[in-house]
């Protein structure tokens, strides 16, 4: 028995966020026996709920591992005994010493430790930060606040709310979540690099011709355009999640895996980048159309989103890391919604073989022949080398086959949700996966000016049909350094 007790409070437990991700990666947790054994789960928000109804909001979102079906109802069963739900204002300090009381029975006089998870809108952060670090601290043990994206819009409104945030907590107590960090192969990227004496030599401008950062969805925003029309695909993808990937596969060496020693060396990272020109940013916005007697929709037809809406639903960007290692070579970036298909994946394209006797005179494409790294971060997790290899007979001819790490082959385990691993290193009080304040102002220093450039320009994203490969524009984009989309080919 360890005398202990945490409570985790999910404040908008109402909300879309609590419901899909955070009570099911929570029950995973405790499926898994990842939780203490003294826990206590309260969801906070206006809406009235008793705990019953809350419990049966949760209950019809949980499931169970499929490698593991046993027990299953009867954990559920367990786990939902242990949620509650206060209901209160985000900005009413009395509703959260209301709470607090709650809390305290719960804890039973242990040391208590407390965890608030804000699954709110940002314009409530910081009332919600004020009134629960004020009204519902922890009196004994560690107080934690998990804050989800927006971290503002541009450098000036994240530096604004860090500032607030850091009026009621200190740096140690702020989680900012980018989910992208919790996903397996991210995680594993410098496993791959640095434990592997293949892969570390050749990370630099002397092998490496490019590095790509995919994402795409295929879907719109589908009604649901309010808040991303605010924000823009740049800001909602680029500036965190694919800029945080790009940081982890390009930081040097950490001196250990410690969580500062990791942040400082992508703070390095970031701080080396070369501002991002106008020019080499690709802004799109999907269009209606109809294909094979289906329509769909355009952005601007999504009702929550101004007719006049310039905000971009695709970006494609090349940005450049003025250091040793990385002099020269593009990263390339494109993110979009309603494309042709759902991935997200980085692309790892090295250099020619210099004099390659199996292409010199051939007339065959270079570029054909060169090797290609693929992590694919989702779906269907995989990495896969691409190699030049000989097309078995009694010719010599070649062709480019995979090296070919299919996770659901290899691994008969289901893989965990990001959310999972990332409540738990809160809980845990790891901070590896998650943003320091420095990091998320290196990273907005970046992209601010460039964002400012397009907003104050109103520049015209090319447009682009629903569920289409995007504006040809990044293709061009490409081109100019000496790049090639890796991903247009079929790749399996
Ligand atoms: P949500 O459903 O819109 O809001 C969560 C709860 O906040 C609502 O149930 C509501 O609870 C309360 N709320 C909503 N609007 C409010 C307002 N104007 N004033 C006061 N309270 C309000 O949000 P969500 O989708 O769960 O996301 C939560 C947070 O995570 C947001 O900051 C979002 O940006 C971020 N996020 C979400 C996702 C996602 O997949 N949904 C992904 C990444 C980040 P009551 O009315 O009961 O108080």
């Amino acid at each position: 028995g360890d005398d202990s007790t945490v409570s985790i409070t999910i404040v908008g437990a109402s909300g879309d966020l609590a419901k899909k991700k955070i009570f099911p990666a929570l029950f995973a947790l405790y499926y898994e026996d990842c939780l203490p054994e003294h826990f206590t789960i309260f969801g906070y928000a206006r809406s009235k709920m008793t705990d019953a109804e809350l419990r049966d909001m949760v209950s019809r979102t949980l499931t169970c591992r499929i490698d593991k079906r046993e027990n299953c109802g009867e954990k559920m069963e367990q786990f939902l005994k242990r949620c509650f739900y206060h209901s209160g204002n985000y900005d009413s300090e009395q509703n959260f010493t209301e709470l607090d009381g709650k809390l305290k029975e719960h804890e039973a006089g242990r040391v208590s430790n407390r965890l608030f998870y804000l699954s709110i809108p940002p314009n409530i952060f910081v009332d919600a930060v004020k009134c629960a670090s004020r009204s519902a601290s922890s009196a004994n043990g560690w107080t934690r606040v998990i804050v989800e994206k927006p971290f503002g819009r541009d450098s000036d409104s994240s530096a604004a709310l860090t500032r607030s945030l850091k009026q009621y907590l200190e740096e140690e107590q702020i989680f900012r979540i980018d989910h992208y960090l919790g996903k397996e192969l991210v995680e594993n990227l410098s496993v791959l690099r640095f434990s592997n004496l293949i892969f570390e030599p050749l990370w630099s401008r002397k092998y490496i011709r490019n590095v790509q950062l995919i994402f795409s969805e295929d879907f719109g925003t589908e009604g649901r355009g309010g808040y991303f029309d605010h924000y823009g695909i740049i800001r909602d993808i680029m500036q965190n999640h694919l800029l945080q990937i790009l940081a982890l596969f390009a930081m040097e060496t950490p001196v250990s895996l410690d969580a500062e020693d990791i942040r400082n060396e992508k703070v390095k990272v970031l701080r080396s980048m070369r501002p991002i020109h106008v020019d080499d940013v690709v802004v799109g916005q999907y269009k209606g159309h109809t294909r094979g007697g289906q329509s769909y929709p355009g952005y601007t037809d999504d009702k929550t989103v101004p007719e006049d809406s310039l905000t971009p639903t695709f970006a494609a960007a090349a940005l450049f890391i003025d250091n040793a290692r990385w002099d020269g070579v593009p990263f390339l970036m494109k993110a979009g919604k309603a494309l042709h298909d759902r991935r997200a994946e980085i692309r790892v394209q090295f250099r020619h073989v210099p004099g390659n006797l199996y292409y010199r005179n051939s007339g065959t494409d270079p570029d054909r022949a060169t090797n290609e790294l693929v992590i694919r971060v989702q779906p269907d997790e995989a990495i896969y080398l691409k190699i030049n290899n000989k097309v078995p007979g009694l010719g010599m001819r070649l062709d480019r086959s995979n090296l070919n790490l299919l996770y659901k082959a290899r691994y008969a385990k289901e893989i965990p949700d990001a959310y999972e691993r990332l409540v738990l290193d809160a809980i845990e009080g790891e901070r590896r996966l998650f943003i320091r304040s420095d990091e998320l102002d290196a990273a907005w220093s970046l992209f601010t000016p460039v964002l400012k450039e397009i907003g104050e320009k109103k520049v015209i994203p090319e447009y682009y049909p629903y569920g289409s490969r995007g504006p040809v524009g990044a293709h061009y984009l490409a081109a100019r350094h000496n790049v090639k989309w890796g991903d247009v080919g079929v790749d399996e």
